[in-house]
């Protein structure tokens, strides 16, 4: 049995979480760390998937609820303080958190180097999203030129999204590999600003649209002469993401340090 912590486990996804931990046979949910929910707000907020020790406001109450895993849904501020503190103390980390950039990547490769404790990390738990980056990163070099969307609902705190900006790196990078072109921007007349959206990797443009309703959904659109290829993924429900997080609860254990993304664990 794989004891599990969630940490932002009253957020929207921490929520998800819990409840997919809590029906799963083989983890327990043992502690939830959210300083949105104290041991009072605790059954109202997680209903019978609380663990006994309810919802602490502290990390602290995870050493003594003996965890494995933590997963962490919280904000970039705040998993930038938990996860050199669960790799001091011998806890697995998978974070699903965004907004953390190369640095902080960096950061945690030197945190879990050599702990007993290792982390994944993963701005899409969605396999579908997963999927999409692998087969951009196939197309990028036959096509002249691409662009991303990405479209999340009204409560997204950043932007672009974790998913876009791994996307463009790791087109940027097979573009690079191939030897493709440079990418060319005809604008020279920005009307709007930020019309063009924000250059990613290799110049590659990323487009943010919220909007109540959406949930997480992203278009990876590329063109060259006379023709497009528009490849698109959409996460309608939070729970899209459960198997990839679960999965990551599962392996994190065997896969030594930092791994970023869950490609390795699909074997793509
Ligand atoms: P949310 O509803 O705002 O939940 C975040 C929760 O974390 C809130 O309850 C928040 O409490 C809590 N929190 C803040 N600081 C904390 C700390 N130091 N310790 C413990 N808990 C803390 O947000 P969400 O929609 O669940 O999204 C959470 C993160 O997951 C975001 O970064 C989002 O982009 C990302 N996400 C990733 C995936 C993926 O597949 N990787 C999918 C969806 C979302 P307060 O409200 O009191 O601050």
């Amino acid at each position: 049995m794989i004891r599990v912590a969630v940490v932002g486990g009253a957020g929207r996804m921490g929520r998800e979480v819990c409840r997919a931990v809590g029906e799963a046979e083989d983890l327990t949910l043992a502690a939830v760390v959210d300083p949105a929910a104290s041991p009072e707000t605790a059954p109202p907020a997680l209903g019978e998937r609380a663990p006994a020790a309810g919802v602490s406001a502290s990390l602290e109450a995870l050493v003594g609820a003996g965890v494995d895993v933590a997963v962490d849904f919280t904000t970039a501020d705040a998993a930038r303080r938990t996860l050199p503190w669960l790799a001091a103390h011998g806890i697995h980390a998978v974070v699903g958190t965004t907004g953390l950039g190369p640095e902080d990547l960096a950061m945690l490769g030197r945190a879990f180097r050599g702990e007993p404790a290792n982390a994944v990390v993963a701005p899409n738990f969605a396999i579908g999203a997963v999927l999409l980056m692998r087969f951009s990163e196939l197309a990028a070099p036959f096509m002249e030129s691409v662009e991303i969307v990405e479209l999340h609902h009204d409560q997204k705190r950043d932007a672009p999204s974790g998913t876009a900006l791994q996307t463009a790196s790791r087109i940027a990078a097979a573009r690079d590999a191939a030897g493709t072109p440079k990418l060319r921007d005809p604008t020279t007349d920005v009307v709007l600003q930020g019309a063009r959206g924000g250059e990613g990797a290799g110049g590659i443009r990323v487009h943010s649209v919220r909007l109540p309703g959406l949930v997480a959904h992203q278009e990876v659109i590329f063109g060259a002469l006379g023709q497009s290829l528009t490849m698109r993924h959409d996460s309608y429900d939070r729970r899209s993401f459960m198997p990839g997080v679960l999965l990551a609860v599962r392996r994190v254990a065997d896969l030594p340090g930092l791994t970023v993304g869950l490609d390795a664990l699909l074997g793509i």
